[in-house]
């Protein structure tokens, strides 16, 4: 829900809380998020606002908000860079999609993330949705970077700045308690010690070949890390993991993952504790987003992007 955000984000939130009383949506939004770490749910809560019948104003959420969440709604098309860049195709078939599904009367949008990632010929596509703007089309556009954007799209859009706020969620405890699970990993049903090992392929093959991991999230990851609890249980493990990489780094003996020290030498090898430090933060940061119900196909391949962007 928009109140949701209420605190955090008071500003964004009495614009977009004013038009959604008033009804009167902008052709095109640009929500820059300055790096605040809830901005996805925060569009997400703004998007249902349009498309669900009583604009998310509920507490469970019904059908269609379900299936905005789980990016199945047909009058709602997500766009993200395909590899490094927002490509023009990836445009034009977003147009056909919605001439296809053309619903009369209903509203449709769509979601361009990482903006800024709009390059020549996909920019020059967006500029010419944004200058003919569609009935009942609305177009959200989400940069951390918004000053890689051209200023005809910006100009295009109403911008709604989010302030970068700390997380105000309290950490849960659960990690001491892990690590001394793990501590005693003798007596782990071989099953969780499955899971782990399995986890831990995720820094293994990303340490390797960085972008290139999101081709192959699915064998990674996805096809055995289906529920949130066991996302948050694999994000603990990642961040137990390259903890164990600090340490190694700062020549301090392992907490956690002595099997594995060689695995963890090569990673400490190619890594700087700059760098150390970045992926541990980016990877509390993520772990954090999991709470409020994202999708877990893209936060994996956000995650990726975020790593690599130093
Ligand atoms: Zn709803």
């Amino acid at each position: 829900m928009l109140e949701d955000f209420k605190q955090e984000q008071p500003i964004a939130y009495k614009i977009l809380k004013n038009t959604t009383i008033n009804n009167k949506y902008s052709h095109a939004y640009l929500f820059e998020t300055n790096g605040y770490y809830n901005s996805i749910p925060l569009v997400f809560s703004f998007v249902k606002t349009i498309l669900c019948p009583v604009h998310g104003d509920h507490q469970e959420p019904c059908p269609i908000c379900q299936m905005i969440d789980s990016h199945n709604y047909p009058e709602l098309q997500i766009i993200k860079p395909d590899g490094l860049w927002i490509k023009k195709e990836q445009l034009i078939n977003l147009k056909e999609e919605f001439n296809q599904k053309a619903l009369v009367g209903s509203k449709k949008v769509y979601i361009i993330l990482e903006a800024e990632k709009l390059n020549g010929a996909s920019a020059n596509s967006i500029l010419k949705f944004l200058e003919e703007p569609e009935e009942n089309i609305i177009a959200i556009l989400v940069t951390n970077n918004i000053f890689q954007m051209l200023s005809t799209i910006i100009s295009r859009c109403q911008k709604i700045s989010l302030k970068n706020t700390k997380n105000i969620l309290k950490e849960e405890n659960t990690e001491t308690k892990l690590g001394l699970i793990l501590f005693n990993k003798k007596e782990l049903e071989s099953e969780e010690l499955e899971k782990i090992k399995k986890v831990i392929n995720f820094p293994k093959y990303y340490e390797k070949h960085h972008l290139e991991t999101i081709v192959y999230m699915t064998p990674l990851w996805h096809d055995y890390i289906k529920t949130k609890d066991e996302l948050l249980t694999s994000f603990e493990i990642l961040i137990m993991y390259y903890k164990d990489v600090l340490n190694k780094l700062l020549n301090i003996k392992l907490d956690y993952f002595q099997t594995y020290e060689k695995d963890i030498n090569e990673i400490a090898e190619k890594n700087t504790l700059d760098s150390i430090c970045h992926k541990l933060k980016i990877l509390l940061e993520y772990k954090e987003k999991i709470k409020f119900n994202v999708n877990t196909a893209l936060l994996m391949d956000r995650l990726v992007i975020a790593l690599e962007q130093r």
